[in-house]
């Protein structure tokens, strides 16, 4: 450690006493609507926080959102936003000479409906817990960023940071993740503020995802007068989403889930039509070249040549036109794989050994782990930044209406912060 004892003590000493203007923060920053792309909640959301980080020297720049595949974001689950405008990401930099340029990166968004009924910072009678949407992940961790590196000014430590703001997290990342691949090439260490394990631990590595999509394509019939004209969809797809099952192999981390689902839409019709959406995760790049070629497998030949920009109720040519052929139903395929595995590598192993030594110089141990969960570590070290992304809160019950943060952890792991920078300060 070659930070000095005493500019730790300084630190943990300036943000100790800001505990209860943390929590009136935190109450301000949930009560603001940012999820299910709620544009104007993250609009407001984006202001406070550049404007916050423009006190301290940083210039914004707005990277406008990219689109996403069209078939993420139709999906079966009815209370999904049917449109998608890709929001943008801001990046506030406040660069300092000579420095290792350092990459906070946070989500703004949340999973929970602005029209729900979560809405608010509920504080538990005890005053230890609150619960709120996002206010572990991660709206409690983008606040101990803010106290972090105001507290940082304060002692003149001129860390050399940027920090990225983006507002489709939760989504997968696809509006912006341009802007993370971009950010991580120009920057030395990452580090997001997703929240901590429940231990309090470190993840130090994480699977990969890949979502994909299965259309069935059939022909419609009377159920009673000609069930034999029909090609059942759902048998097919049903076919297929047993195939699935058969790649998932539990003991090499290797995981397929599948749902939701459609197809069918009365009892008494042959459905022309279902389709699943499902998704991977998987522990390193191998594994996700064989499960991307396991899925492209299911596709069968017809559909293959089928235009992939058609609307997908288009029906593919064997059942629309010649009903006296051998009747078979096809199966179409689309996956993305946008988060990659993140893998220990020896430069995450030797930053996460920094900020554990850091931690216990605290006097708080640093367990590590590892995670099935993604988040845009992934994105950001498969982009080539070494990144550790559980530098948020404590808290638990994240994306349920029970979400909650540990008050403590708001001073807590500010300091963390703070001191790490402090560390990895030349
Ligand atoms: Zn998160």
């Amino acid at each position: 450690m070659k930070t000095p004892p005493a500019l730790r003590e300084r630190l943990a000493s300036i943000i100790a006493p800001r505990r209860q203007e943390m929590i009136a923060d935190l109450a301000r920053f949930v009560a603001i609507p940012t999820g299910n792309n709620h544009a104007p909640g993250l609009d407001t959301f984006r202001a406070i926080l550049v404007a916050r980080l423009e006190a301290l020297g940083a210039k914004p720049e707005f990277i406008p959102g990219d689109a996403r595949p069209d078939w993420l974001t139709e999906s079966a689950d009815a209370s999904a936003p049917k449109r998608f405008d890709p929001p943008p990401t801001v990046v506030c930099r406040r660069p300092a000479d000579g420095q290792p340029r350092i990459l906070l990166a946070g989500h703004i968004d949340t999973v929970f409906d602005p029209r729900g009924p979560f809405q608010t910072l509920t504080l538990a009678p005890d005053g230890k817990t609150a619960t709120g949407p996002g206010v572990a992940d991660m709206k409690g961790g983008i606040l101990i960023a803010l106290v972090a590196l105001e507290a940082l000014e304060k002692v003149c430590i001129p860390v050399s940071w940027s920090f990225l703001l983006n507002s489709d997290e939760e989504t997968g990342s696809y509006a912006s993740d341009r802007a993370l691949r971009a950010e991580a090439s120009k920057h030395e260490i990452g580090l997001a503020l997703e929240p901590a394990l429940p231990d309090g631990g470190l993840v130090i590595e994480r699977k990969g995802s890949g979502q994909f999509f299965i259309e069935a394509f059939g022909k419609s019939a009377h159920a009673g007068r000609d069930f034999d004209k029909g090609v059942s969809a759902v048998y097919a797809l049903a076919r297929s989403i047993t195939r699935c099952e058969e790649m998932s192999d539990l003991p090499r981390g290797i995981t397929v889930n599948i749902g939701p689902l459609r197809g069918g839409i009365a009892t008494n019709i042959v459905p022309d039509y279902a389709a699943a959406w499902g998704n991977v995760r998987f522990p390193d790049a191998k594994d996700a070249a064989e499960l991307a070629q396991g899925l492209n497998e299911l596709n069968t030949a017809h559909a293959d040549a089928e235009d992939e920009s058609s609307n997908h109720r288009a029906e593919p040519p064997e059942a629309s036109s010649r009903t006296s052929q051998p009747r078979r139903p096809s199966i179409r395929v689309r996956q993305s794989f946008a988060r990659p595995a993140k893998p220990l590598t020896p430069q995450s192993q030797q930053l996460a050994d920094t900020i554990r030594a850091v931690s216990e110089s605290l006097g708080v141990a640093l367990p590590f782990g590892s995670s099935g969960g993604v988040c845009d570590g992934n994105n950001l070290q498969d982009a080539g930044l070494t990144t550790l992304d559980t530098l948020g809160v404590k808290g638990g019950g994240l994306h349920t209406h029970q979400e909650w943060i540990n008050l403590d952890s708001l001073v807590e792991r500010a300091t963390l912060l703070a001191c790490v920078l402090a560390e990895l300060f030349d």
